[in-house]
């Protein structure tokens, strides 16, 4: 097992990290930006150090500051939680090449996936169903319009290297293919340096349902099941459940022996998240993350299984030791997200948090790292917390949200905590019918 684990990231992940680790008895070591000192996951960590000014580039993208921090505390493997460095290749190879291990898979796998192309066509090859679309990168306007034709509007022309819903634009008809071209590649070169682009149907009533995945390196792979995270808002995820109102256990279990029987003859290790459109009965893969992603918590509450813990040991070499059938779901599990911002224009809202009170009582988690007389950051992502509620049926599991919404008390920045109670309280939530489309209106309402 590892000496010492230095976690790069910051917030409510670094500390779940850190308690992942204090639980296996692990000293951490924190790093900060000069803009984190008085940050939470710094007071709590056994040893920190400071990386740099407040902007990410330069304290937590750093890399040599982050390689340096763990030489000079002795640390022996690093957790990159999830953006910032998670899903760089480079960092993981480098971290490697410091003779210290890199917490998440192997290079290689982190940079196939990073390509949705590459991506697209591995999952192919290994018998997972994808959005029709393309095969590889589409090179000029006239092959777009061709597969377009092919696959019939309207269609979406997606980023290779995206990633937080950018670099994606949706053309309705042949009309529009040529604006949605040119933005998508003008917003994908400026955001990931990389103007590569696929095409893929823009299907107009889906659910986004992704499968956790973790796999050992003695050649073992299970899942852990679905989550359904239709809610969003511009691509991106806003409330997420465990499982599936729209699934049955046997559709979930068809598509965990397709994804773990490939990713077993892929050689993947550790954890990682395959993303799908679900329309008509039909799973389409659109990516994979090779990461912990913010909602592993809804998976945790009904699996019982702590996948941060998973992944600690998986990196040390341990075995899984259990199998897909020791693996059972209790209950229903929803998280929010909530977000520092304002609950109806969506403007990011830091400042000074003057009083802050959690909610509690059966059934409640929540991972934050916010306190009273913190100040939230202008510099990094607006979520200050996940309330994660779990209970024995969904319609407990909302009413139990209801109540915990309600106990939640964050004073002195705006958050979103209202848009959620309006979500929990809206009919089409309540029966579970609801698609990727679903929130945008409600909010647009
Ligand atoms: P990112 O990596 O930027 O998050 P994804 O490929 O994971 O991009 O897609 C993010 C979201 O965009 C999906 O969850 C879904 O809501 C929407 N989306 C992606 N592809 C399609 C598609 N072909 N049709 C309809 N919606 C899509």
């Amino acid at each position: 097992m590892f000496r010492k684990i230095l976690i790069a990231n910051r917030g409510e992940i670094a500390l779940r990290i850190q308690r992942a680790c204090r639980e296996l008895g692990i000293p951490t070591v924190a790093v900060h930006s000069t803009a984190d000192a008085e940050a939470m996951h710094v007071r709590l960590a056994d040893e920190s150090v400071c990386i740099g000014p407040a902007s990410p580039r330069d304290s937590y993208l750093n890399v040599a500051a982050i390689l340096s921090a763990a030489s000079i505390t002795g640390a022996d493997a690093i957790h990159p939680g999830y953006g910032f460095l998670s899903e760089n290749a480079g960092f993981a190879e480098m971290v490697e090449a410091h003779g210290l291990t890199f917490i998440g898979p192997s290079a290689a796998h982190i940079r196939m996936m990073g390509d949705k192309i590459e991506a697209k066509m591995a999952m192919a090859s290994l018998g997972v169903p994808l959005v029709p679309g393309s095969v590889g990168a589409v090179e000029d306007l006239n092959e777009a319009a061709k597969v377009a034709d092919r696959i019939g509007y309207p269609v979406l022309v997606k980023a290779a290297a995206g990633g937080g819903g950018r670099g994606m634009k949706v053309a309705s008809s042949a009309e529009g293919l040529e604006e949605a071209w040119r933005l998508a590649r003008a917003e994908a070169r400026s955001a990931f340096g990389n103007d590569a682009v696929y095409i893929e149907k823009y299907l107009d009533k889906p659910r986004h349902i992704e499968l956790q995945v973790m796999a050992d390196s003695h050649g073992n792979v299970v899942h852990f099941g679905e989550r359904d995270c239709s809610l969003q808002r511009r691509h991106q995820k806003v409330l997420e459940e465990a499982g599936s109102p729209a699934l049955t256990a046997a559709e979930r279990d068809a598509l965990g022996t397709t994804v773990t029987a490939g990713l077993s003859k892929l050689g993947y290790r550790n954890a990682g998240t395959l993303e799908f459109l679900y329309q008509d009965g039909q799973f389409a893969f659109i990516e994979m993350n090779t990461r912990l992603q913010v909602e592993h918590p809804v998976t945790e509450m009904v699996s019982g299984v702590d996948l941060v813990r998973e992944q600690i040991r998986i990196a040390a070499g341990q075995p899984l030791g259990y199998t897909q059938a020791d693996i059972t779901f209790n209950g229903h599990a929803i998280e929010c997200r909530i977000n520092a911002e304002d609950p109806l224009t969506f403007a990011p809202s830091p400042g000074k948090v003057t009083a802050f009170h959690a909610p509690g009582g059966l059934g409640v988690r929540v991972d934050s790292a916010l306190y009273a007389g913190y100040t939230v950051p202008s510099y990094y992502d607006s979520m200050i917390a996940k309330l994660i509620v779990h209970a024995p049926t969904r319609a407990e599991a909302i009413s139990r949200l209801r109540r915990a919404l309600a106990e939640f008390v964050v004073v002195g920045v705006k958050t979103s905590l209202p848009l959620h109670q309006r979500i929990v309280d809206d009919p089409d939530f309540q029966a579970g019918d609801y698609t990727i489309h679903w929130l945008e209106r409600f909010v647009g309402s």
